[in-house]
């Protein structure tokens, strides 16, 4: 069949025909494509067309499609039972292995999907410190809790507003939302509100409006923030995280801000290696507030399940053998390099930034540092890039508010056929 074909019957059966949103190309409109194999840097959709992928599943494909490591721990843990409802080994083994990557980690919870590691961890901070309030950030994304899907209020430190129908309002009374990198605004919620705050969520990295990075005198003055008034910083690093780096955003940000350390962190993604699989963690004392120790309650039927633990543990074993990362950015800043050069070389102004695994690019003058700015950025470009792009084998996300990735698997061929590529279509286009 072909992807229109697949679309059409698709739609009959699933609302829109996707079983998550962005998927549905409604952003840039045009038929989405139905996958059907993945290799390496490539997948093949429905009609035997062949692209080079820097989606990677939205984050989690870090050594490509089908690498020989990981599927063999998926295959052997698979025969060995798919799911038992009990603690297994391998949960602490991946525990462990998380821990040793992150520095002053002590202790994590495995659960299925970054909305629930996120939903979870903000329990916790509530339960922990016995306050109503969470901050967040427009344009972050932290999964589809009720709580959290609330665009800002009007004015300065005011509660937001649902985003979604079917939160009702009394929901979201609680959540403060804030403009990215603005220093004033967040002296103001914590001048009015300090006292009542519960925790501050953050992307450090925020890959949910494309590609922005927290400034570091932002973060350094959010994390006095959150130490002076008692509230706890959390780094939702389910896209960054074993991605931008072995120690994710937070090594970057404890790298350059002395003593820096946030206190809870999310997971998910490259920690699940492309299978159901997110976690969320900090320091003992937090987490011992958790069932079956304390009063916060969370659970999972399939949380930690042994075939997803598998595939989370081949992934990280390999992306920390010496050199991965440095080779893996390398590659994604050639990638980068070659798209701003195809901007140059047709007169598109076109922006862009990387770390790690992880890329963003703008059609704008100048890299955006709050979401208006991203918002603002040219989406007719935008799209007739992504389309352009797409007949020419290149599969690039289809919205211009999200990230780009690139895996292990990306060579230079590929990388240079990208370039190529965005030259011809960025003429074209
Ligand atoms: N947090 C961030 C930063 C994310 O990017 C996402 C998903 N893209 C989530 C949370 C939610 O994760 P999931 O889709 O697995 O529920």
């Amino acid at each position: 069949m072909t992807n229109d074909q697949l679309f059409d019957r698709a739609r009959r059966v699933i609302p829109g025909g996707v079983n998550s949103p962005v998927r549905a190309f409604r952003a840039v409109g045009g038929t989405p494509r139905f996958i059907a194999r993945a290799e390496g840097p490539y997948l093949w959709d429905a009609e035997g067309r062949r692209y080079i992928d820097y989606i990677g599943s939205w984050g989690p494909m870090i050594l490509g499609h089908g690498h020989p490591a990981v599927l063999e721990a998926v295959t052997k843990a698979a025969r060995d039972g798919l799911s038992f409802g009990a603690p297994t080994e391998r949960e602490i083994e991946l525990a462990e292995e998380i821990l040793s990557l992150v520095p002053g980690l002590e202790q994590v919870r495995l659960v299925s999907s970054g909305t629930e590691a996120a939903m979870s961890a903000l329990r916790l901070a509530r339960g922990a410190t016995g306050r109503p309030l969470i901050v967040k950030f427009e344009g972050c994304y932290h999964g589809h809790a009720d709580a959290l899907l609330v665009k800002a209020g009007s004015g300065l430190a005011t509660f937001g507003h649902p985003t979604s129908a079917g939160v009702p309002p009394e929901v979201t009374q609680h959540t403060l939302v804030l403009e990215y990198n603005h220093v004033g605004q967040l002296e103001e919620a914590f001048a009015q509100h300090g006292a009542r705050i519960a925790c501050v969520m953050i992307e450090p990295i925020a890959g949910n409006m494309n590609f922005v990075r927290a400034a570091l005198p932002f973060m350094r003055r959010l994390r006095e923030l959150c130490t002076q008034h008692g509230a706890l910083l959390v780094f939702d690093e389910v896209m960054t995280g074993f991605r931008v780096g072995l120690g994710g955003a937070h090594a970057l940000y404890a790298r350059d801000i002395p003593g820096f350390a946030a206190d809870l962190f999310v997971f998910g993604k490259v920690i699940g290696g492309g299978m159901p699989l997110a976690a969320f963690g900090g320091p003992r004392a937090v987490m011992e507030h958790l069932a079956p120790l304390g009063g916060v309650y969370q659970a999972g039927t399939l949380s930690g399940n042994p075939v997803a633990t598998a595939c989370g543990l081949a992934t990280l074993r390999e992306i920390r053998r010496p050199g991965f990362f440095d080779a893996l950015a390398a590659r994604t800043r050639t990638l980068l390099d070659g798209l701003l050069a195809a901007g140059r070389a047709t007169g598109v102004p076109l922006v862009g930034d990387c770390e790690g695994g992880m890329f963003g690019f703008f059609f704008a003058d100048a890299l955006p540092q709050q979401y208006g700015a991203v918002m603002a950025t040219d989406k007719e470009r935008f799209n007739r890039f992504f389309h352009a792009m797409l007949d020419r084998g290149v599969y690039l996300a289809p919205a211009l508010y999200e990230a780009g990735f690139v895996s292990a698997a990306h060579g230079e061929a590929e990388i240079a056929a990208t370039a190529a590529a965005a030259r011809e279509a960025l003429a074209a286009a």
